[in-house]
């Protein structure tokens, strides 16, 4: 199998995940129980905590949560939207976007950017939206569907320019360890997720300046200093950090995914539009085939030994991407023929083309067919 999806989530690290199982296996303890097991696990948490700060972040100036998930990183920054108004963009992953549409029954007024036709998000538009009583500013990094990257420390650093008492969250799970980036000061909150960089599913971290003020959604036990509570996920946590230690190493490939990602473009361009801009995540490669549907595509080349995703997540109420269709410059039957097709550091140039071969090969095919 030829696995091109990535950014839905990437095949698990192993030698993360038997380093961090031996670990756990040992140290199974609860990291709140007050005894020598129970040190030695939050010892080794903390450990973890400190490896995956330090990835992006200056330690005196940030901190970190785990979570459950990117979805609840997200959730927990959205919810610091009090009074007022919030701020977003079109291009949110749903974890975002779908939190902005719930504040309006908390009193909050949700205000949604529209997107650059590369799929960015501009200052001046987003600019246009923020005012005294913005509350919280949200803008993705690199956005899961076009591989759209949006410069946040230039965003942020305006954002407060305009209202320095809002707080600027980005949700940076398909950035982490893969664009180049350290967290500015600018930057109050930032969501990641474990298993898109080699990690498991179910674990996930906010890094937090530490001068911002955080208020649960999760209550309980009072753990991660009382701002998530729910005992640890000790294993997804060293497993998490083992993993990012991996991959931000890999990562120094970005070159190398750039030329693979161009080489496909390269084979695809005769019969598919491209949609992610020159200039977007070198991982993500968004097209689309004009003459037959995605998830049909999605289905042959999964046949044929090829797994890539589509632009959303199909269902029958939403055929197509919201995300894409807030670009606006793409017509249905293109919007119908979205794939994604995501790298990762473990690509090779020979799965690369074999792919997109197999890739023209099935849109040829289905063309004749219908
Ligand atoms: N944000 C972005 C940009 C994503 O791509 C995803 C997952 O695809 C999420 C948030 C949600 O992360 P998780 O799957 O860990 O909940």
């Amino acid at each position: 199998m030829i696995y091109l999806d990535n950014a839905a989530t990437t095949k698990p690290d192993a030698a993360a995940l038997s380093r961090a199982a031996q670990l756990y296996g040992e140290t199974y303890f609860n990291p709140s129980a007050r005894y020598g097991g129970g040190f030695a696990a939050h010892k080794l948490m903390e450990d973890a905590r400190q490896s995956l700060l330090c990835t992006i972040a200056d330690p005196a100036l940030f901190d970190l949560i785990f979570t459950s998930c990117g979805t609840e990183a997200d959730n927990t920054a959205v919810s610091m939207a009090k009074r007022g108004n919030a701020v977003t963009t079109a291009g949110e992953h749903a974890a975002v976007y779908e939190s902005f549409l719930q504040l309006r029954a908390r009193g909050v007024e949700p205000r949604f950017c529209p997107l650059s036709e590369d799929g960015s998000v501009s200052p001046e538009a987003l600019l246009a939206l923020v005012d005294e009583k913005t509350t919280l500013v949200s803008v993705v990094h690199a956005n899961n569907e076009t591989g759209a990257v949006n410069d946040i420390a230039a965003l942020a650093r305006a954002v407060k320019k305009k209202n320095p008492r809002c707080i600027f969250h980005s949700d940076g799970v398909q950035a982490f360890c893969k664009l180049p980036f350290r967290l500015p000061a600018e930057v109050d909150l930032y969501s990641v997720s474990a298993h898109k960089v080699g990690g498991l599913k179910g674990t996930g971290a906010l890094f937090r300046r530490k001068t911002c003020s955080l208020q649960p959604i999760l209550f309980g036990g009072g753990q991660e200093n009382g701002l998530r509570s729910g005992t640890e996920n000790v294993l997804g946590i060293l497993d998490f950090a083992f993993a990012a230690e991996n991959f931000s190493r890999l990562a120094e490939e970005t070159e190398r995914i750039a030329c693979l990602r161009e080489k496909m473009w390269a084979i695809l361009s005769e019969d598919f539009v491209r949609i992610s801009p020159m200039d977007g995540s070198p991982y993500i490669l968004t097209v689309a085939c004009r003459a037959a549907r995605g998830e049909v595509l999605q289905r042959m080349l999964f046949d044929r030994g090829v797994a890539v995703g589509t632009g959303s997540a199909c269902s029958s109420k939403k055929p197509v991407s919201r995300v894409l269709e807030a670009i606006g410059r793409y017509d249905r039957t293109t919007l119908e023929g979205v794939l994604r097709v995501s790298f990762s550091a473990e690509t090779s140039e020979e799965e690369t083309v074999q792919a997109a071969e197999l890739m023209r090969e099935a849109a040829r095919e289905y063309r004749k067919k219908v």
